[in-house]
């Protein structure tokens, strides 16, 4: 551990590629910045102290107002597909990479966001506001919490500027930090160009995905062969975060190919929703009229997404077939890690035929009655001890009973299989352990913007140390597992950030 930036190790392997990768630049100063949050979890990750984090160069590297030792800035550059309409060049418009940093857990990209314009910002100030800044930085921790692949937050900042959205609002930089910020996007850029997409492919391969350049026996060598086993790699990265997000009632917003992690993380953290009531096509982003992201397109929207990435792809002369059966195991590894989870979920020991239709019914039962999603997989631990209790968390007591009778009679199927009475108590741990007691509600979200925005860090504080284990019941915390009081009916979140 090292109390300040200049004793971390620091590399610049995106700064190494051709210079049409991105334009180096150095984030625009912010007027008095204030450090809202630091986070020492991710401080650790890259090998920085508690007591660096306090420090005023911390504070002078994370708001963009002095570099990175050793680092090199840059914005990069990359296309993609928005709504389902090819949209072009984007690239990072308000974004800036400091550099990477060597540590033990290994190699850490350091990206500041809401940082000033760029040679991509198009229309955009290259401002990001306070809320929206508040919002990706909780949002990645409680990811981190659930387990779920995500980009990480290292510090919160806040400024004097004004930003112009719909109101004036407060400029906010989030200084976060992945192994990679390349997209599918980054990949769409060079369709085209085969020169530019070998090189990204290259450097995306030895440094993320180095087990597809060996070929086992009976598959192709060589570029073809490579790209084959990467597309099938990202392809079951990509089936795992839908299969996590669907099962904790996360909505993305945005899945548009540039919000696409090449990694399979979540990444761009924008009008994003964990569900409160359970609807099936539950749509989080106001500004989807269409509900193209919808909680339950988000796994084909992936799907689709890959088949966007795949096109530069054979654009090197990939097999077109051979390309499909690569992206085919998206939906197999898809469907068995959902199953797994909800084996998790409802703790069942593992998945038997007909858990379709008890999975489909469940959530027939969460849709119809309305039934937070949360809160209603968290009770099923304790179901079969107490059916009243859970019975009566419906709004219609039969559909509800109904349900139960088919669960708790699944669950005699385990107890019978396994020999004995089975274990109860370990079966309530455990489930314990797969299903959140705290998600990250846009209510909760709200209440610390509003107390950011009079300066007060207090409910942040107090949501990361919830959601950084979201399984563990907090006393004096009971407020924060409810279902969101009515006002939060009337919260929107839109793209405008
Ligand atoms: P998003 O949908 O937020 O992931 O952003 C899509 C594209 O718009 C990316 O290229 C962003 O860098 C860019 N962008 C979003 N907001 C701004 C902004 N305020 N200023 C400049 N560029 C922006
Ligand atoms: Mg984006």
């Amino acid at each position: 551990m090292t109390d300040t930036f200049a004793g971390l190790e620091v590399v610049n392997s995106y700064a190494d590629l051709p210079s049409s990768f991105y334009t180096r630049l150095v984030p625009q100063p912010l007027n008095n910045p204030r450090l809202l949050h630091a986070n020492p979890e991710v401080g650790h990750l890259l090998g920085l102290s508690a007591e660096a984090l306090a420090k005023p160069e911390f504070l002078d590297v994370v708001s963009g107002n002095t570099p990175l030792p050793g680092g090199q800035s840059l914005a990069a550059v990359y296309s993609g597909h928005q709504f389902g309409v090819w949209a072009g060049q984007l690239g990072d418009g308000r974004a800036h990479l400091l550099g990477e940093v060597v540590s033990a857990s290994g190699n850490w990209e350091l990206q500041l966001k809401g940082s000033g314009r760029t040679p991509y910002s198009r229309m955009g100030d290259g401002r990001a506001v306070l809320r929206s800044s508040v919002r990706e930085y909780l949002a990645s921790e409680a990811m981190a919490g659930l387990g779920i692949p995500t980009t990480r937050a290292l510090a919160l900042v806040v400024a004097d500027d004004p930003v112009y959205r719909e109101t004036v609002e407060t400029a906010a930089v989030v200084a976060r930090v992945s192994p990679s910020f390349v997209r599918f996007g980054s990949f769409e850029q060079w369709y085209g160009s085969p020169e530019n997409l070998r090189v990204l492919l290259n450097y995306v391969v030895d440094r993320h995905y180095p087990e597809c350049r060996e070929a086992p026996s009976g598959e192709a060598s060589g570029e073809e062969g490579t790209i084959l086993r990467f597309m099938q790699a990202v392809a079951v990265r990509t089936a795992h975060l839908m299969a996590d997000w669907q099962t904790v009632g996360f909505c993305h917003g945005v899945m548009n190919t540039d919000n696409m992690s090449i990694l399979g993380l979540t990444i761009d953290y924008g009008p994003y929703g964990f569900m409160d009531a359970f609807q099936v096509n539950h749509v989080c982003n106001h500004s989807d009229t269409q509900g193209r992201y919808a909680w339950n397109a988000q796994p084909s929207v992936a799907h689709w997404n890959l088949y966007r990435l795949a096109s530069p792809m054979l654009s090197l002369g990939v097999d077109a077939e051979a390309m499909k059966t690569a992206l085919r195991h998206y939906e197999s590894a898809f469907m068995d890690r959902y199953r797994a989870n909800l084996c998790r979920k409802l703790g069942l020991a593992s998945w038997r035929d007909n858990d379709d239709k008890l999975v489909d019914d469940w959530w027939q039962l969460l849709h119809t009655q309305k039934a937070d999603f949360t809160l209603s997989f968290r009770s099923l631990a304790e179901a079969p001890a107490d059916p009243e209790g859970f019975v009566q968390r419906f709004a219609d007591g039969e559909e509800a009973r109904a349900w139960l009778n088919q669960y708790l009679e699944r669950l005699g199927v385990d107890r019978l299989a396994g020999g004995a009475q089975g274990d109860e108590a370990g079966r309530i741990k455990r489930m314990n352990r797969a299903n959140p007691l705290y998600i990250l509600r846009n209510h909760l979200a709200e209440g610390a913007i509003r107390a950011a925005s009079a300066g007060d860090a207090s409910e942040i504080e107090t949501l990361l140390m919830l959601l950084r284990d979201p399984y563990t019941p907090r006393a004096g915390y009971e407020a924060y597992a409810a279902e969101p009081p009515q006002w939060a009916d009337s919260l929107a979140v839109s793209c405008s950030s």
